[in-house]
């Protein structure tokens, strides 16, 4: 889907031919014609800033009328998958609104006359227009994602996660990285959340996961060659999302790579946000469970940001709680979250599960979370995330 010219006078496509797409006009003019015993009517014209040829795809139907340059243009394609997958995850009432508003559409449109196309097509509204910046934006966004997955552009990079008692390692987070040619560094936390609304996330967690199988065999064995300050059950933990949950086998492709490795399923640990468990509960409680069953454990990331509920909670298979990083770094100067990590601590202790304090920055909270008889900490105050080489050296510390 990469920008594609128009010559003035070419015809995209005829009234009556399949939609494969709908396209953005970045610059020039697009006729909408239609064919009929007394000649050509143009029933609208398209400029810049706006979209046509959606309804096909919206609906599924054969062109209700054709388009034609009647400039020389730039169109951005949007695929029909691409849109689809949009509307997949939008409201309910929002697809019902569109629908009906197509229908009549569709019914209104052979009384059309000529006079709807008279003068210059007016410019779209300013939140048409922003709709259509961050829409053009976002299917850069995915072109560039695709490329990557493509190509050798992501590395997956590992943040040690400490006892807090002892100062022994004992394991890493996997984080990935992007780095793209043109933009430099990506940030996980943009482009996690745009490959979630295009889909291309099932695709970053396979990346991931093989990765995983490449690295982990070595962390661990340089975990092995330092037993004094690495503890024996050294693990990685990854992340997935509720996607990847819910429409991918997730369980069958780590159970794969562990066979393929021999990587002990012990040894790894998913990591699934709070706030995701609750998008669908029962989807990801089938999906963990099965995980779980194949000896993988489960953390529970961002804790005390999602608003789960105990009871739901209780039905999940979990092994680890990961204290949000927000209650940390606030701990030492507001009783408040004080009180909230020591409630998480409590919660975990009573279920039987791990806590991990995330984004640890000063020695002062490590000491204050030992205290409070946290188990694991993670953050900067311990060390960065960092590549490959640089954390298997830490590992054989
Ligand atoms: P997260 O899973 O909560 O990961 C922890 C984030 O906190 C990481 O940001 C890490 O670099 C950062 N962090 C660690 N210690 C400290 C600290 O002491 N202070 C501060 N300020 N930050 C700290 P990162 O790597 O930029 O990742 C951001 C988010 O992107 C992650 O949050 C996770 O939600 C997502 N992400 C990263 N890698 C992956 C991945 O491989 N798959 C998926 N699905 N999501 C990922
Ligand atoms: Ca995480
Ligand atoms: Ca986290
Ligand atoms: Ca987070």
């Amino acid at each position: 889907s990469d920008p594609v010219t128009l010559p003035a006078g070419a015809v995209l496509f005829d009234e009556g031919a399949i939609g494969h797409c709908a396209y953005l006009i970045l610059s020039g003019r697009i006729a909408i014609f239609r064919r009929g015993d007394g000649g050509e009517t143009v029933l609208a014209r398209r400029g810049a800033g706006e979209i046509f040829g959606e309804m096909a795809i919206l609906d599924a139907l054969p062109r209700s009328a054709g388009a034609r340059a009647e400039a020389d243009c730039v169109l951005v394609p949007v695929g029909a998958a691409q849109i689809r997958q949009r509307l997949a995850g939008a409201d309910p009432i929002l697809r019902l609104c569109l629908e009906g508003l197509i229908a009549r559409f569709r019914e209104t449109l052979p009384r059309l006359g000529p006079a709807a196309a008279e003068g210059p097509p007016a410019p779209p509204s300013p939140s048409a227009r922003a709709d259509f910046d961050a829409t053009v934006a976002s299917l850069a966004q995915e072109r560039a994602l695709r490329r990557a997955l493509a190509g050798d552009e992501f590395a997956l990079f590992l943040q040690p996660i400490v006892r807090l008692a002892t100062g022994q390692l004992a394991g890493f987070e996997a984080l990935i990285r992007w780095h793209d040619p043109e933009r430099g560094l990506v940030s996980p936390a943009s482009f996690i959340p745009a490959a979630e609304a295009n889909g291309l996330i099932l695709a970053v967690t396979a990346w991931v996961i093989g990765a995983i199988g490449r690295i982990v065999p070595r962390v661990l064995e340089a975990g092995l060659r330092a037993p004094a300050s690495v503890e024996p059950s050294l693990f990685v933990s990854f992340n997935v999302t509720a996607q990847d949950l819910a429409r991918s086998d997730i369980c069958g492709l780590v159970d794969a790579m562990l066979r393929r490795t021999g990587i002990a399923p012990g040894a790894l640990k998913l990591e699934i946000t709070e706030s995701a468990l609750m998008q669908d509960p029962a989807g990801a409680a089938a999906a963990l469970a099965r995980c779980r069953a194949a000896g993988l454990g489960i953390a529970v990331d961002d804790f005390g940001t999602g608003y789960s509920s105990l009871s739901h909670l209780s039905t999940l298979p979990i092994t680890t709680l990961k204290v949000d990083r927000a209650f940390v770094r606030a701990m030492l100067a507001e009783p408040r979250d004080r009180r909230i990590v020591q409630t998480i601590l409590r919660l975990a202790d009573e279920i039987g599960v791990v806590a991990v304090a995330e984004g640890i920055e000063g020695r002062a909270e490590a000491e204050a979370l030992a205290a409070m008889g946290c188990a694991l900490g993670q953050g900067y105050h311990f060390g960065r995330p960092m590549p490959e080489a640089d954390a298997l050296a830490a590992a054989a510390a």
